[in-house]
């Protein structure tokens, strides 16, 4: 049997993303004493390691005479569908809270000379809700988080990969009752560490390790099929946004990089011979095309109602590019397209470039006029705009999809298991930019308030967990164990699996395509538990284990993405789906790019997806989505509740 060292925390949050800082900050204001971070390390994930151009937050209006309310503010994030009207109730009202707290801790948000937070419109946004600290909004809110969570000495253990979430049986239910981790700076006999807890906060961020092709940055892996593989309910997973990224150094090319409108070009494999404007051939004129290369700055994710006519034929374009004929795809700032003229440019991209004083000669100009930080982010990153263009693909960037939670974001299916952040489901097909940040923050607050007024006491038995802990160490054991005879390794086991992602679960879906990857799938992950990966080192060790529940997780995925298109619901949010009797894209794509338009009788409803481990099926199931609740209560009966704790009953 493995060695382990034995934690009991009475709350462990796992992920030190922007969600899981806020939750162990807002946990212990609440009161909960005896909690840590355990994660890969503070400067791990997404949060602090990536943004855009402009990286949105997207909070309640709070300027001049907006005329914006929780119920106003939760309908714009519930017309996206579907999405539980509850849920975009309770992101809505806490947004201000939320938005503050970090304004509070020391987040720069711009303010007017009055004090007044200024917003701009961002996508799927009727008002002008968003806001940015710049292109590294979600680094910022990190650091403040983590001077905080130092500041109140809240226990953090760095450098560990959770493996496994332990569950319990409680009176009936399932429970989450702890996590198996490996500690990448012990050697492999003394790795193996287990943290045993009453409640888990689970912030492991979005499911970034699935895909090839990609803008999540390479420190994010994500672990949700920890919690799939325990049964934890999912929603909304085929919901992932999709859209233009640069891949040498993985960054969103949205904002001012689309606006100053660069030449956009493809060539061979070696990046420099033949090249071709590919995106000329499908737009009226030179001025049309540029136009929708200026529109992408701000519709930036793959969109299928902008696909035809629209800013989302170009990502379909670079895809062709790149994934069909096998060429690369680049923005070059150093030139303008042939033809290029202002005149010929759309009133909106005109007037846009006019206000903003860039009607300099090259795109690389107006980059530098409009926003001099984009050019100094690539060359931070030794890529110089000004002396080479710039590779791009289509790139997966978010999951809208997650897990499922009720209104306290505990786990639907699994007690005090407490998914946040991009590891919750909570958003629908669209949500206006920036609501990410908004949700894991807002979701902190109520995990703490529930946490501390419903599960503050100890009520795990230890013989149980110790029993269940062992069990699952077992299985661990056991993989590893056949991983030394393993022909394979971890790194080739995951470009497959990416790849298959990649190709299949991503903007183009294909019922007949999607079957044989899902069968392919499933072989994958059947070898990995008969085969494992090879190993020697401790983190060669995590690798192998995380390969389990990546593989996992891609099969769970790719069935709910299955479903999905069975179940008829067409193109919609980032994804097309293709079908050979479907709606022609554009006169010069072939019947292999007709797709199939949306079913808008499912913007009402939600995909729920359950696995089960014991006989490895996948079960996906719609319901119907939650209204937003009327907002008419009494003050006195609503104090009485409140104080009478009747708010937590769900
Ligand atoms: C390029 C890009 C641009 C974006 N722009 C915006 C934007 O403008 N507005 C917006 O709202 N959203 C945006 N998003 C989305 C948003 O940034 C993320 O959804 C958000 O930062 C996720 O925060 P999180 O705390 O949930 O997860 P993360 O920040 O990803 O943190 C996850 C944490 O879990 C840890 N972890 C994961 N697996 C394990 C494991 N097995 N063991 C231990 N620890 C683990 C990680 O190390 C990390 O600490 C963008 C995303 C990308 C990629």
């Amino acid at each position: 049997m493995l060695n382990y060292t034995l934690y009991k925390q009475h709350t462990l949050i796992v992920g030190s993303g922007s969600a899981g800082l806020n939750a162990a900050v807002q946990l212990q204001a609440n009161g909960i004493k005896d909690i840590a971070i355990l994660s890969e390390g503070f400067n791990m994930g997404t949060s602090i390691n990536t943004g855009s151009d402009k990286q949105t937050y997207y909070k309640i209006g709070l300027y001049g005479q907006d005329k914006d309310s929780p119920e106003n503010h939760a309908h714009s994030l519930w017309d996206g569908g579907s999405m539980h009207g509850d849920i975009a109730l309770i992101e809505a009202s806490l947004s201000a809270r939320a938005f503050l707290n970090l304004v509070n801790l020391g987040v720069k948000f711009p303010q007017d000379a009055y004090g007044q937070f200024v917003g701009y419109k961002t996508d799927h946004d009727p008002l002008q809700r968003a806001t940015s600290f710049g292109p590294y909004t979600s680094r910022e809110m990190c650091r403040v988080l983590i001077d905080e969570v130092k500041r109140r000495n809240i226990k953090s253990f760095e450098k560990r990969i959770a493996i496994s979430l332990i569950t319990t049986n409680d009176n009936g239910n399932k429970r989450a009752s702890g996590i198996i981790a490996i500690n990448t700076e012990k050697s492999p006999e003394q790795a193996i560490e287990v943290f045993m807890a009453e409640n888990i906060v689970f912030a492991v961020g979005g499911p970034a390790g699935i895909y090839k092709t990609s803008v999540y940055p390479l420190m994010q892996t994500g672990a949700i099929g920890l919690a799939l593989q325990k049964g934890a309910m999912a929603q909304s997973l085929p919901e992932s946004q999709f859209g233009a990224g640069s891949t040498k150094f993985r960054w969103n090319v949205s904002g001012t990089y689309m606006q100053v409108i660069p030449k956009i070009i493809s060539t061979a494999t070696d990046g420099v011979s033949d090249v071709q404007e590919f995106l000329l051939p499908y737009f009226k004129n030179a001025g049309a095309m540029n136009s929708a290369i200026f529109l992408k700055g701000y519709q930036w994710p793959f969109d299928t109602r902008k696909m035809i006519d629209g800013s989302s034929l170009i990502d379909i374009l670079i895809f062709i590019e790149t994934a069909i004929k096998g060429r690369r795809v680049f923005m070059d700032f150093r030139h303008n397209s042939t033809n290029f003229d202002f005149d010929e440019l759309s009133d909106e991209a005109y007037a846009y470039l006019k206000k903003s004083n860039a009607f300099q000669t090259l795109p690389i100009e107006r980059l530098r006029k409009m926003n001099p930080d984009a050019i100094t982010l690539y060359e931070d990153h030794n890529i110089h705009l000004v002396a080479e263009p710039l590779e791009i693909d289509i790139c997966s960037q978010h999951n809208n999809g997650g897990l499922a939670t009720n209104i306290w974001w505990e786990s639907k299916n699994i007690k005090h298991l407490f998914p946040i952040g991009e590891a919750c489901g909570s958003h629908g097909v669209y949500r206006p930019g920036g609501a990410a940040l908004n949700a894991g923050q807002v979701a902190g607050y109520r995990i703490a308030d529930f946490i501390s007024n419903c599960y503050d006491k100890n009520t795990l038995d230890e013989t149980t967990f110790i029993d269940a802990t062992l069990k699952e160490l077992k299985s661990i054991e056991t993989i590893l164990d056949i991983g030394k005879k393993s022909k394979t390794t971890w790194q080739i086991e995951r470009e497959t699996f990416q790849n298959r992602m990649s190709t299949y679960g991503s903007h183009l879906r294909n019922i007949d395509k999607l079957k044989q990857a899902i069968q392919s799938a499933w072989q994958q992950y059947e070898r990995f538990n008969q085969e494992s990966n090879q190993w020697q080192t401790v983190i060669e060790m995590a690798e192998v284990m995380r390969n389990q529940q990546l593989c996992l997780s891609h099969c769970i995925y790719l069935e709910a993405i299955l479903f999905q298109l069975e179940s008829g619901v067409g193109s919609r949010g980032s994804a097309m789906v293709q079908i050979e009797n479907g709606k022609e894209l554009h006169p010069k794509l072939g019947k292999d790019w007709y797709f199939q338009e949306q079913n808008t009788d499912f913007i009402n409803k939600i995909l729920e997806t359950t696995y089960n481990d014991i006989d490895r099926q996948t079960k996906n199931n719609w319901i119907e989505r939650r209204k937003i609740p009327k907002s008419d209560a009494w003050f006195e009966t609503a104090w009485a509740d409140y104080r009478n704790g009747k708010i937590f009953d769900v």
